[in-house]
């Protein structure tokens, strides 16, 4: 099947199960302080699960645009790295909305996966919620139990409060999820049984690919729990993940999501993927980022030098270096790549389509931009490390090349990482404090939109991360 036929059989699917299809939520979103991007299905339907707001249908299903670049969830270093981690992904979703619950998302996704798709039974592993007695959460027995009807008690393993039980907040809505794994391992390896268990599920070939939420509880503000009135589904499946196992490939990068995209990056650089692993990394960001920027551009996120608009441009900035210094390429490109999304994708999300001349000409002059700065950022870098010694590079040679050439001071960082030397970072930070009591008007600072007010994450503000002298990110780990 291809990738266009694999997200039509979910939507006539879940069709098939009386749910109203809905178009996919834009990736940007402008009215919720808590977050900048769309990152989960649900997203959409958060004042329908908190009960502000009527659910429009009892059942619902889509696919709705994702991107995990800040906050919470942030995928961006694992991408190209690892084979499965997107910025932008597709997450494909079913919810019930106070409808049907356990038993039958469960056995919905359970037909699907194996009749519909006839994945291979013998490689699916589910984990299902195995209790928190400091919390007073009860192991998901039902969900077991469900589940018991088509899968062997072997292939069903515990998982724990953090993997398995999904809260919205510190209040509100909250309950147990099962998730389903694919074991992409070769037979070889499958066969070697530790003798506990069939299969780790910490191997990086063991891939979640859905994740089904049960929400039945809601949290109080004494934090004691209490059953819903009604209960809820929220399920979301990696759809470009669904396609590799679907597939039968081992790296979404080989399925038809990202395959066209890769060829049309080989014609322009004529660099073959096969060239090294270095060529393969910098095809695969290229092609992953250039879905993230031209969504967010089409749904109303020109690149800027502020908040999500920064995180764009951030993005589009990698893509080109990784471009520039491993492909060779120092002519704007990527924005001829939204040709193959228009062709792929526009059929599904028309707004790649009706947008698409705003969205080349924004990354054409994007690209132009960052080509000149890095030229010359670049050149002096290479002249700053030829004259160090030892192997800190001076922080006041490195805020000169931020100051006068506009080179990201996060990039010089990272450049100096790869070739085992260091940034002296106090020295940087000085002279940019030095340089902001020079300033008369000193420099504006623009945190708002990175501040995220994320009530409804259990992380920690750890410090701020500074990437140009206006853009602050805060940090967060979670705990
Ligand atoms: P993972 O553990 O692999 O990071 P997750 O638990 O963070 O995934 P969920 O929040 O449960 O993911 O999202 C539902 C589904 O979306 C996942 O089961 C997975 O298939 C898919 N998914 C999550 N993050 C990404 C990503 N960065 N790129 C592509 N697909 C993703
Ligand atoms: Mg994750
Ligand atoms: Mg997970
Ligand atoms: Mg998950």
């Amino acid at each position: 099947m291809t990738a266009k036929e694999i997200r039509q059989a979910y939507m006539d699917y879940f069709k098939s199960k009386a749910h109203t299809i809905v178009p996919s939520a834009p990736i940007v979103i402008k009215n919720d302080p808590t977050l900048l991007f769309t990152n989960a299905g649900m997203n959409q339907f958060k004042d329908a699960f908190l009960g502000n707001a009527e659910a429009i249908a009892p059942r619902v299903a889509d696919s709705q645009k994702c991107l995990r670049v800040s906050g919470k969830h942030n995928d961006l270093e694992e991408v190209g790295h690892d084979t499965y981690h997107h910025t932008m992904f597709e997450m494909l979703g079913n919810w019930s909305f106070g409808d049907y619950f356990k038993e039958d998302a469960i056995a919905w996704a359970w037909e699907l996966l194996t009749d519909v798709f006839k994945l291979d039974k013998d490689r699916i592993y589910i984990t299902v919620f195995e209790g928190d007695e400091g919390e007073g959460l009860a192991s998901d027995d039902d969900a077991r139990k469900y589940w018991l009807k088509w899968v062997s008690e072997d292939r069903i393993l515990n998982g724990n409060k953090k993997d398995n039980f999904w809260e919205m907040g510190d209040q509100g809505p909250c309950g147990p999820s099962s998730e389903i794994h694919f074991d992409l391992r070769p037979q070889e390896d499958r066969d070697k049984v530790d003798g506990k268990s069939l299969v780790n599920m910490d191997h990086p070939e063991v891939v979640e690919i859905w994740n089904l939420v049960f929400m039945e509880f809601n949290r109080k503000a004494d934090g004691s729990l209490e059953r819903l009135p009604a209960q809820h589904v929220d399920t979301g499946m990696g759809f470009e993940r669904l396609c590799m196992v679907i597939q039968g490939v081992r790296s979404n990068y080989d399925t038809d999501v990202f395959t066209p995209i890769i060829s049309e990056i080989e014609k322009h650089s004529g660099v073959v993927k096969t060239r090294d692993h270095k060529s393969l990394v910098a095809m695969r960001v290229i092609a992953d980022h250039i879905r993230a920027i031209a969504f967010a551009i089409a749904d109303g996120q020109l690149p800027s030098n502020n908040g999500a608009g920064y995180v764009i441009r951030r993005i589009l900035r990698r893509a080109t270096r990784y471009a520039y210094s491993v492909l060779d390429m120092n002519e704007p490109f990527m924005f001829k790549l939204v040709d193959v999304l228009d062709r792929e994708m526009g059929e599904f999300f028309p707004e790649i389509r009706s947008q698409r001349t705003l969205v080349e000409s924004v990354i054409q002059e994007e690209e132009s931009a960052f080509l000149r700065t890095l030229e010359q950022g670049l050149k002096r870098l290479d002249d700053i490390i030829s004259q160090t010694q030892g192997k800190v590079v001076d922080g006041a040679k490195a805020f000169e090349l931020y100051d006068t050439f506009g080179f990201p001071v996060d990039l010089t960082s990272l450049i100096l990482r790869e070739k085992e030397m260091d940034l002296d970072q106090a020295g940087f930070d000085e002279e940019m404090a030095k340089q902001k009591s020079r300033s008369r008007a000193a420099t504006k600072m623009s945190t708002d939109d990175w501040v995220e007010i994320r009530k409804d994450a259990r992380e920690e503000f750890i410090g701020y991360d500074r990437l140009d002298s206006t853009v602050h990110v805060a940090k967060y780990r979670e705990v």
